[in-house]
């Protein structure tokens, strides 16, 4: 088996121009279409901003 480091990688909405953004821990938390810095998570449907822990 392959040992591949593990990299939680969720998708966030942009809050602004709605653009798909893939991030990682430790990525800049902010849109990379507009740099807006309200993103959604996606799969969730609250709208509410819930901290990657
Ligand atoms: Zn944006």
């Amino acid at each position: 088996m392959e040992s591949k480091p593990e990299e939680p990688v969720v998708t966030y909405v942009c809050g602004d121009c709605g653009q798909e953004n893939t991030l990682k821990r430790g990525d800049v938390f902010k849109c990379k279409e507009c740099g807006f810095r309200v993103l959604y998570k996606k799969r969730i449907r609250r709208k509410r901003l819930i901290p990657a822990n």
